[in-house]
C-alpha cells in the first residue's frame, strides 16, 4: 500500500539523496550511466531477496538519478 505518509517519506529520502548526489558528484555528471547503474544495482537486490531497507535505498538512489537526467539531462547527450 502507498499512503501519503510513505509518498512523503520516500520523496524526503530522494530530496536528501539529490543534494548529496549534487554534491559528491556535481555538474558534470554521466547522469544516465548513473542511472542504468542504480538501476542494475536495485534489481540485483531484489533478485537476490535482500533487506527491504537495502531495496528501498537503491529505489531512492535510482529515483535520485531519474531526477538528475530530468532537471539537469546528461553532458554526454547535450541537446
Ligand atoms: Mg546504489
Amino acid at each position: 500500500m502507498i499512503d501519503d505518509d510513505s509518498k512523503e517519506l520516500f520523496l524526503h529520502a530522494v530530496w536528501c539523496e539529490l543534494d548529496k548526489a549534487k554534491s559528491k558528484f556535481p555538474w558534470p555528471n554521466p547522469n544516465l550511466a548513473a542511472l542504468m547503474e542504480e538501476v542494475g544495482e536495485l534489481a540485483n537486490a531484489l533478485l537476490e531477496k535482500k533487506d527491504i531497507r537495502e531495496i528501498y535505498k537503491e529505489a531512492v538512489q535510482v529515483a535520485t538519478m531519474a531526477a538528475r537526467c530530468a532537471i539537469e539531462g546528461d553532458p554526454q547527450f547535450k541537446t
